[in-house]
């Protein structure tokens, strides 16, 4: 039997999941992440964690195929990172330092990126090597998978589908210090400020109130019937769709999987993005199937053991 270790490092904490080279998770857990001294720590952490478990698990490190890892910054296809903010990191090759640290193939991708590998292989895209993931979460996160393959980009930031823009006429500034991305409206910090402006508005009778406008209020809405909420829901399936509609132009994907936390919302939530992406997609990209993400946040451990073949 051989195994691979996949690890998702985030700002708090690091996933750390131990699997079988056929992708059978055998068991995961949790380092906190240690973001002192910009960062020094985390891969050495991260390394000694595994050390231990392949201890524990009396396994021969021969067996070890490599281990894999997703960072929140921009890596390209060297493993070279490019900066990653929220951990304290600047540049340089993680791929190579991890292998070092570990004595094992070490191979980093950007976690976005890895999140979609994951889903292609054990998640929603089972089936397909030509997929986007579209993460809704407080912001909107990418991932393209072309013929199997992780596009990185030439900086890292290959499949950053959240800062397309998308409107002319926003005022109010994106995260990215741009006006009228898309997820200023497809995220669901996006989708309750639609909310909000609508709800400011309507006159009559519905089951939101002020107080909780956020995204699954506005769902567990539309699936009660409330009309506000479907007006709400219509709106935020439309850009989307919209910006759907612009990458299938560019990659004609088999598939787009749709996940975070927006998408607990379960199949009605594609039910708000299909009529959309079919009124603006070029007929030659509208084969693309919308389906769910089903890995939830194992999706990194799995797409960063996936690294390694
Ligand atoms: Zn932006």
């Amino acid at each position: 039997m051989k195994y691979v270790f996949g690890v998702d490092i985030g700002g708090t904490t690091v996933k750390m999941g131990f699997l079988t080279s056929e992708g059978e998770l055998l068991e995961k857990w949790e380092i906190p992440t240690d973001r002192s001294d910009n960062g020094a720590n985390i891969l050495s952490d991260v390394a000694a964690s595994i050390d231990s478990k392949i201890t524990e698990k009396g396994i021969d490190k021969a067996d070890v195929i490599g281990v894999g890892a997703g960072v929140p910054g921009p890596v390209d296809s060297n493993g070279i990172i490019h900066s990653a903010a929220n951990l304290g990191w600047g540049v340089f090759n993680a791929s190579e330092e991890f292998s070092r640290l570990t004595g094992l193939k070490a191979m980093v991708g950007n976690d976005a990126n890895v999140a979609a590998l994951g889903e292609m292989w054990k998640g929603g895209g089972v089936g397909y090597k030509d997929i986007v993931m579209v993460t809704l979460g407080t912001g909107v996160g990418g991932g393209i998978i072309i013929d199997g393959k992780i596009v990185n980009g030439s900086a890292g930031a290959g499949g950053e589908i959240g800062h397309i823009h998308i409107n002319d006429d926003e005022q109010a500034a994106c995260g990215c210090g741009g006006h009228g991305c898309l997820e200023q409206y497809a995220s669901a910090t996006g989708l309750s400020r639609t909310a909000k402006e609508l709800f400011a508005d309507w006159k009559e009778a519905t089951v939101l109130t002020a107080d909780d406008l956020s995204a699954k209020a506005v769902f567990d809405g539309v699936k009660a019937g409330d009309k506000l909420c479907k007006e709400i829901a219509a709106k935020f399936g439309d850009t989307l769709g919209k910006g759907l509609a612009i990458i299938a132009a560019v990659v004609n994907p088999e598939a787009f999987v749709i996940g975070g936390g927006v998408s607990k919302a379960g199949s009605i939530l594609l039910d708000y993005i299909t009529p959309s992406f079919e009124k603006y997609s070029f007929h030659g990209t509208r084969n693309a199937k919308m389906v769910l993400a089903t890995l939830g946040n194992d999706a990194g451990i799995y797409g960063a053991a996936k690294l390694l073949f």
